[in-house]
């Protein structure tokens, strides 16, 4: 054995394997790879081996494609099969809620050029005889879904990796970790230790105690899961062509052929986490006891759905564990906090989902940032906030819903609420209808007297329609107001304050007393946050962000922090508020303090510590809604007071409480992008229009400025651009395509109703030769190809009087 390497990857699943051999692959031979056991010892030997490309992500699904794609490059490289079975896949639909998911999923596909088709019940039929396709509307059909052999597949990526490099070490457990003052780790194994300059958690079942030796929580959890293999039937052997798998969520089960019987796996409402306490060191290559009586629904509706279940015969029944993060999507990357250790966890699809993790993993090792966003499966998405029972319960309920139908305006219910602020019992007791992000309870929209707490799951115009519109009219004819708790926030002071942020930021910093917007950039240029920078005093300055990109930006914060003059805390809970926003903001604000608030006393984009009513505020003179509008913010244990005193004074004003929903609807009118959506680590600052934040001439030699230069001078080939819309009882989502001319040209990025305009507006990409003020589109939206025309122009207050004035 090795006694110092650059990589050990602990885990010898297909994760592990896969990790190993993209390291190789990507010039990194230097790599191990330490296994408790055998190769396949976790969850993979056991799994019913099947994979598809769908993901309601897109580049998740663009990584399960690749994964789909990399196992004929296994074999040629290894010499070992796979043992594929590319007999592609439908998904049935049994009602017109799920018609709309599976065209929503098919027009995504359409732009990642997946080529996916909406089929007929005959068609369904025709591919396979065996589905009883009464009460079907249709179904998705992807030519890519398929099986393989798990232990052949996971043997082919060992081989391969081997073959470029890598060792590996069987019955060699790993039983502690100790990191050296360098940040490199000591990996005390059975059979010796081994230094090594970075350490992978591919522990799979065993994740959870790998993070533990390292004193870190990773939310994810095991959880049973039953498939069924059947005796031989002839209606399958019978057939000289392989049977398609079959998803049918309404039974919440998969099903396909295995030789010449079948198999049957059920995502079963009434389940069970796994291992609570942990997971057994000894536990080898076992199966837990059946447990047929939770699925004895599901299998009499399986029996409807494919007659010939009935009487088939059962060759053997498997119920085995595999975890699943609170959203279903793996945990990767370098874990906030910890040098050095990476965590490529929580794959809970590993024969869809491996090849991408274990490439883009390898990419931000090797490279220091992956290729494409994977903020849908970054460890970084989750925060503190995350406790065991709170990752138990959604991991849990995203089992229940694995093939449920995901509506854009859901909110699942389980573990809430868990962090709420102060405000949350006022909101109730104004109707509030809740959403949640990054753990926090944040108020979506209020619900008139007489009318449902609950806003219907839809992809269609929901229950909530007029009471957002009503919200949005307050704003804009009085005065709303909204709670900005859910922004990140992080207050950086010290004599290197300046200095160091001019390092990380793209843009102009700005002088004591103003605000300025900057993007942050990757290296490569590509956008890793859109900042608000306040300059509150000398040598002080407060960052506002998007709430849930949190970790992610401590991390990035972490990377680059000088060791002395700049101290930087993260204040996203210790200092909230509200904002006020609409024509009558500035008269609320003066009403509240004895601080001259006038525009000229108090421009746009200025920023004042002021009192206000008796709390001690920063106010931020921005407002996300595109009118005139303060952000106030206090310390925590004064938001009750500073409430009161606006809500008090606001009754003067006419002053209305407004949700996310009708924030979101205000953006739109303004164009105005926002994060993880028009703006992530996919895109740049000119195609995305930030460009008119940065700072192209300053002299620091900022992340990403080389690349920012670039770009600069070879302009990009797509722009984010607005576009209105003629829908009728639905608006775009994210991911519809754009289509000119016959042409799949661009994809949407968010959009909606925007309420005081009376428009449906979406925001996307498309090829900067195509953009003509008034040039027009179409927009696929749940099948239906809806006229779109472009706009440049915002479509509230385009001088942006209100917002200046
Ligand atoms: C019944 C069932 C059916 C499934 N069907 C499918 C399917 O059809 N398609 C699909 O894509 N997925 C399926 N899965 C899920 C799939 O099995 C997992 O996604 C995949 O196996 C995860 O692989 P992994 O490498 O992350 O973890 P694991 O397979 O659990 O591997 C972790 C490895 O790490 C080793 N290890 C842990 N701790 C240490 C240590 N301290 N030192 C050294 N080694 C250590 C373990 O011995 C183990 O070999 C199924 C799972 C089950 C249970």
């Amino acid at each position: 054995m090795k006694t110092h390497v650059q990589v050990a990857v602990i885990g010898g699943g297909v994760v592990g394997c896969s990790v190993l051999y993209h390291l190789t692959k990507l010039g990194w031979p230097d790599v191990c790879l330490l296994e408790r056991s055998e190769l396949t010892s976790g969850s993979t030997w056991h799994a019913a081996g099947g994979f598809h490309t769908l993901n309601s992500d897109p580049n998740m699904a663009a990584l399960q494609g690749y994964t789909i794609n990399l196992y004929k490059e296994l074999e040629a490289i290894s010499g070992l099969t796979c043992g594929l079975h590319h007999v592609g896949g439908i998904t049935l639909a049994d009602s017109p809620e799920r018609m709309d998911f599976i065209k929503a999923a098919r027009a995504m596909h359409r732009h990642m050029g997946l080529d996916t088709q909406i089929i007929t019940p005959e068609e369904i039929k025709e591919l396979s005889p065996i589905v009883n396709t009464e009460g079907i509307l249709g179904g998705l059909y992807d030519p890519l879904d398929g099986h393989l052999d798990p232990s052949g597949t996971t043997h082919a990526y060992a081989k391969a990796a081997q073959m470029q490099g890598a060792e590996i070490y069987l019955r060699n457990p790993v039983t502690d970790l100790n990191q050296r003052p360098d940040g490199s780790w000591d990996v005390t194994t059975k059979n010796g230790i081994i230094h090594a300059e970075h350490v992978v958690n591919a522990g799979g079942l065993w994740a959870r105690e790998l993070g533990e030796m390292v004193g870190v929580f990773l939310p994810l959890h095991p959880m049973e899961h039953q498939y069924l293999i059947t005796d031989d039937l002839p209606q399958v052997f019978t057939r000289d062509q392989e049977l398609p798998h079959i998803m049918d969520p309404s039974g919440e089960s998969y099903l396909r052929q295995e030789g010449k019987g079948l198999v049957i796996g059920i995502y079963e409402q009434d389940c069970d986490p796994w291992a609570v306490d942990g997971t057994r060191w000894d536990f080898g290559h076992e199966l837990l006891d059946n447990k047929l009586d939770r699925i004895g629904d599901s299998l009499e509706f399986a029996f409807k759905r494919f007659p010939c279940l009935e009487t088939a015969g059962i060759k053997s029944i498997v119920n085995g564990p595999f975890t699943f993060a609170p959203d279903g999507n793996p945990l990767v990357g370098p874990i906030p906090g910890l040098q050095n250790y990476w965590s490529c966890c929580a794959v809970m699809a590993g024969f869809s989902q491996g090849g991408g993790v274990g490439l883009s993993l390898a990419e931000w090792m090797v490279h220091g940032e992956p290729s494409r966003d994977v903020f849908a499966m970054d460890i970084a998405r989750y925060g503190n906030y995350c406790t065991k029972a709170y990752t138990r319960n959604k991991v849990r309920e995203n089992y229940q819903k694995r093939f449920s139908i995901s509506y854009p305006n859901e909110e699942l219910p389980a573990g809430r609420p868990l962090n709420t602020t102060p405000a949350y019992t006022i909101w109730q007791q104004q109707r509030a209808v809740f959403g949640q992000g990054y753990g926090m309870e944040h108020v979506n929209y209020f619900a008139p007297e007489g009318e449902s707490l609950e806003e219907t799951p839809s992809f269609r115009r929901s229950n909530a329609f007029t009471a957002i519109g009503n919200e949005c009219r307050a704003v804009r004819n009085s005065v709303g107001i909204n709670e900005v708790h859910n922004f990140g926030k992080y207050l950086v002071t010290g004599e290197g304050a300046g200095a160091w942020l001019d390092s990380v930021m793209a843009g102009k910093l700005p002088q004591l007393g103003r605000i300025t917007l900057s993007p942050m950039l990757s290296p490569s240029g590509k956008l890793m946050g859109d900042f608000t920078i306040s300059h509150l005093a000398e040598n002080e300055y407060q960052l506002t962000a998007s709430f849930s990109a949190q970790d992610l930006h401590m991390r990035w914060f972490e990377q680059y922090l000088p060791a002395i003059n700049v101290d930087l805390k993260n204040i996203s809970m210790s200092r909230i508020g509200f904002q006020i926003a609409g024509p009558k903001a500035r008269e609320l604000l003066a009403a509240c303090t004895r601080f001259d608030v006038s525009h000229s006393a108090m421009p746009f984009l200025s920023v004042r510590k002021i009192e206000v009513g008796q709390c001690d505020a920063v106010v931020q003179r921005v407002s996300y809604t595109g009118d005139l509008g303060y952000e106030i913010y206090v310390p925590v244990e004064q938001q009750i007071s500073l409430y009161h005193t606006l809500a008090n004074e606001g009754m003067a004003f006419d002053l209305k409480p407004f949700g996310m929903r009708a924030m979101m609807s205000l953006r739109l009118e303004k164009s105005f992008g926002s994060w993880m959506r028009e703006y992530k680590p996919d895109y740049t600052p000119m195609e995305t229009g930030m460009d008119r934040f940065m700072d192209y001439k300053k002299e620091a030699d900022y992340i990403g400025k080389a690349a920012a230069l670039k770009e600069l001078a070879e302009p990009p080939k797509r722009q984010l651009v607005s576009f209105i819309v003629d829908a009728i009882d639905a608006d775009v989502v994210a991911d519809e395509p754009i289509w000119k001319d016959g042409n799949v040209v661009g994809f949407v990025t968010s959009g909606g109703y925007a309420h005081f305009s009376e428009q449906s507006v979406a925001l996307g990409f498309v090829p900067t030769q195509m953009i003509v003020e008034g040039a027009t589109f179409e927009i696929e939206i749940l099948g239906e190809m809806r006229p779109a025309k472009l706009f440049s122009k915002p479509l509230f207050d385009p001088q942006s009087k209100r917002m200046q004035s």
